[in-house]
């Protein structure tokens, strides 16, 4: 019956879903478009954006038209098939005619329906093919902020797939196709790489080193301005170094495909055995002046420290460098790299005769005669160029040589350790070099994840020993590593073959000699040297010692012999000690990155949102309860949502600080600020009045003294009374920030006609002339100080109150010794300098510890804390926790 009826049939249905089509009215013109998008979802087909006018004066829309996506054929010209390189993607449009038109009313404000043909002449897309179609695809901010957190560590792009359609309960559900994500990562890559890729690494670096003095970083570019060597290492890989630089491992074997670039680490190995990175860096040719350059570099990073011992590849201009520039290190080659030659230039049936080459402990006679033996087993070998080169390289990688040197007991460059080896295989990739200084960063932060985790473990347990263990070994899991007590255990069991069969007393030098038990020929002798009856050091002809930093068996055989209690201090060096980074305070934060500060707070709400809602999916009323409250939530904030869909909204930021959030600490110290003005009662300090100002007030002196002109005249008497209040003063303390990275303190100090500079990073004179924000804020005071004696007859105890022509005086302050806490430093100051120096009370407390918590407890306990639950919650506590003892 249909069929008869034909085209012109409309049934009930249609003809009421006509009417509610057509009396739909919208606020927008993006709401019509959202509303004919959905329908199109609803109904199957995809909406492309059609028509469009504007208004000829304010260029606003007023007129829209949406149509079905299969509308019109395609165009003569792409109909022609031939000359194609690509096969022609196959035809979508069939000239359906299906449309939905939209006005605006200029009167009422809104938009209304003009025109409306709900008939398509194609079968529509069923339900589950609806989001493969093109109007149903986006990829929202939300979750491009999610995308980039989840590539950062280092998924592959059909593993974020995965993740987000697990997050949104299937692929039809997750608003865009792999397809997109795809579309995505490359428009990302190009835009990285049309900022000038290099350009922004170094721009970032160079954001870091301003930040953090301790980071560490020197490029150089060729005539043209292209990146020619980088090298960084950041303050962590450098106190690393100084607790585990005695072996380096240089591995130069990483490549940036996209531009071929080599990639070298500096890699050691830390006391659990685990690697540590010491830096790294990207050069362009590997010429030996490039690798000279970048020892130089590293050298200089470290403080001149030479490592001990060097591992590396088997680089000819790499060798070369190292000859020049760390000519005092034993270097070997990395046995790894060996064995991925061998492969590589001998025959299979060769390779084993040659490992033993390459590890059996031979002597050197031994070496040299087992050489001459493989040469001649393996006919024909001796035309092998790699053979020549590497028989002249021998006392690098045969264990007869190498055996006697520093290296810890390290042969390769430490590939097989899985953290590296994640690096290796995720750099292998094409990608930009900002991503892989990205992806380079997430992998240190794992490390020292990983590190912190084992020094917790270390220092909370000690790792177990049975009740009839020797008191070395007991002494030995006190003081070691966890991984390095594992290896000890072994060396104290085999110390139970061995007896002392002689012993020679002379002075203060012992020698003892000791034999195998039931092998008597098996000698080995102990030098040990004492001094008041104890053990100063001791040697051994095996030298164990000497190479990997452990005691030797032979040594724990004298010390059972001795009947010591405990491993002598002669036996034991730090770096393989659980204290052997508490020399140096860690920084072993989390998050490399900075995210936006939008993504910062978006992580915050997800976070709660996360536990709030997993909770409230209990039941299906409390989950209606919170969609309807988001819903309700979603349209009020939907003017908030900007249209900038810029990376830096959900990405994070190369400019900005993690650690040092200096635009918060503003309120803080006013605060504290405040809290001070209340306790001194503005008492005079020891050379005169003191009078404390805001930062807030600080920032208008510097806009003032920017600006040329004083505004409004009410403006004018405002600030003109504030500085009236100056001129009653002697002191006037100013806390100052410079470049939004650093708190300092300038006092005006009108008796002397000074400006004191207090500065917990102290520059030269010559900077603080220069520096114009604060020039700025001074002739900002001075601006309003004039105007003030002009208008009234003020009090003023200032003879000169041409202050620009006061001269700075940076004054001899304590420096801080950490790159976080100029703001304490700039408090403490302020409540302590009296006009000539620090009052005593200023050394009374540690600045970064006592000091920083008394700034606390001060602010939360202060009468002027209006936030009363918060100290009476704590004076609860306190009281609760008095009446328990
Ligand atoms: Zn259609
Ligand atoms: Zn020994």
């Amino acid at each position: 019956m249909g069929d008869e009826m034909g085209d012109n049939f409309i049934s009930l249905e249609e003809q009421e879903e006509y009417r509610t089509m057509t009396a739909m009215r919208f606020k927008t013109e993006k709401e019509g478009f959202l509303f004919y998008n959905r329908y199109a979802k609803e109904k199957g087909f995809s909406v492309r954006k059609n028509y469009i006018r504007r208004d000829p004066i304010t260029a606003a829309v007023t007129h829209r038209q949406y149509q079905c996506s299969r509308e019109g054929h395609r165009k003569e010209v792409y109909m022609e098939a031939a000359n194609r390189s690509r096969e022609p993607k196959a035809l979508t449009r069939c000239g359906c005619n299906a449309l939905f038109e939209i006005k605006l009313d200029k009167k009422k404000g809104d938009w209304f329906v003009v025109k409306y043909v709900a008939k398509h002449n194609h079968p529509l897309a069923k339900s589950d093919e609806v989001a493969f179609l093109r109007s149903h695809r986006t990829i929202s901010n939300a979750q491009k902020a999610n995308i980039l957190e989840l590539k950062e560590v280092g998924l592959r792009q059909h593993q974020v797939m995965d993740v987000m359609e697990r997050h949104h309960s299937g692929f039809d559900a997750t608003g865009f196709v792999s397809r997109d994500l795809y579309n995505y990562f490359t428009r990302l890559r190009k835009k990285h790489i049309l900022g000038g890729d290099a350009e922004r690494v170094i721009k970032y670096f160079q954001w870091r080193q301003k930040h953090d003095m301790e980071f560490f970083f020197e490029y150089e570019t060729d005539e043209a301005g292209r990146l020619k060597r980088l090298f960084w290492s950041d303050p962590q890989s450098r106190i690393d170094y100084d607790a585990f630089g005695d072996v380096v491992v240089f591995d130069s074997t990483y490549r940036v495909n996209r531009y071929n670039l080599p990639f070298i680490l500096f890699v050691g190995v830390n006391h659990h055995g685990s690697t540590v990175i010491f830096g790294c860096a990207i050069v362009a040719d590997e010429k030996v002046a490039t690798y000279e350059w970048i020892l130089k570099q590293f050298l200089d990073c470290m403080y001149q420290k030479h490592p001990r011992g060097l591992i590396t590849d088997g680089d000819n201009a790499m060798h070369r460098a190292i000859a020049a520039v760390m000519p005092d290190s034993e270097h070997r080659l990395c046995t790894w790299h060996i064995e991925q030659n061998m492969a590589r230039h001998l025959r299979p049936d060769m390779l084993s005769d040659f490992r033993a080459l390459v590890h059996a402990p031979y002597d050197h006679e031994e070496f040299e005669r087992k050489w001459v033996e493989f040469k001649v087993k393996h006919k024909g070998c001796e035309d092998n160029q790699w053979l020549a080169r590497m028989y002249n390289l021998r006392k690098k990688w045969a264990t007869a040589y190498t055996k006697g040197l520093f290296f810890l007991g390290m042969k390769s460059n430490q590939r097989s350790e899985s953290l590296n080896s994640k690096l290796h295989r995720y750099l292998d990739r094409k990608m930009s070099l900002v991503l892989l200084v990205e992806y380079y960063e997430h992998c240190l932060s794992r490390m020292r994840y990983r590190e912190a985790d084992l020094d917790c473990k270390a220092s909370q347990s000690i790792p177990f020993t049975s009740n009839d263990a020797s008191l070395t070994e007991k002494d030995a899991a006190r003081i070691f590593a966890p991984a390095v007590f594992k290896k000890l255990k072994l060396v104290i069991a085999k110390s139970m073959d061995w007896e002392v069969i002689d012993c020679v007393e002379e002075d203060n030098l012992v020698k003892y000699v000791i034999s195998m038990k039931g092998d008597s020929e098996m000698l080995q002798i102990l030098n040990c040297t004492y001094m008041e009856s104890t053990m100063k050091s001791i040697n051994c002809t095996c030298r164990k010692m000497d190479r990997e930093c452990l005691p030797c068996e032979h040594m724990v055989a004298i010390m059972h012999h001795l009947k010591l209690d405990a491993i002598p201090e002669a036996c034991i060096v730090r770096r393989w000690t659980i204290k052997a980074k508490h020399m140096f305070p860690s920084d072993r934060y989390g998050e490399v990155y900075t995210w936006s500060d939008q993504m910062e707070r978006y992580r915050r709400l997800r976070s709660m949102g996360t536990e709030v809602f997993f909770k409230c999916s209990v039941s299906k009323e409390t989950t209606l309860m919170v969609m309807e409250m988001l819903e309700k939530l979603d349209l009020e904030t939907d003017e908030c949502e900007t249209n900038n869909s810029d990376l830096t909204l959900c990405g994070h930021v190369l400019a900005q600080s993690s650690r040092t959030d200096i635009e918060s600490h503003d309120k803080v110290i006013d605060a504290y600020i405040m809290l001070i003005k209340d306790m001194q009662c503005e008492s005079p300090r020891e050379n005169g009045t003191a009078f404390l100002e805001s930062t807030a007030h600080c920032q208008a002196w510097k806009t003032n003294g920017e600006q040329i002109g004083t505004r409004n005249k009410q403006y004018q008497d405002k600030r003109a009374k504030v500085t009236a209040k100056y001129l009653q003063h002697d002191m006037i303390f100013l806390p100052l920030n410079r470049n939004s990275t650093h708190w300092y303190v300038a006092v005006l100090n009108g008796a002397k006609e000074k400006i004191q500079i207090l500065d917990s990073m102290r520059m030269d004179k010559s900077y603080y002339d220069k520096d114009k924000d604060l020039n700025n804020t001074i002739k900002g005071i001075e601006k309003f100080i004039q105007y003030a004696r002009l208008e009234d007859e003020v009090e003023n105890k200032w003879k000169n109150t041409k202050i620009t022509n006061w001269p700075f005086c940076p004054m001899k302050v304590p420096q801080q010794s950490d790159s976080w806490s100029c703001g304490l430093h700039t408090l403490k100051f302020i409540q302590h300098w009296n006009g000539k120096e620090l009052s005593p009370e200023f050394n009374e407390m540690d600045t970064t510890t006592t000091f920083k918590h008394k700034v606390a407890a001060n602010l939360i306990n202060s009468t002027m804390n209006e936030v009363i639950e918060v100290q009476q919650d704590i004076k609860r506590l306190v009281t609760e926790a008095n009446e328990g003892n």
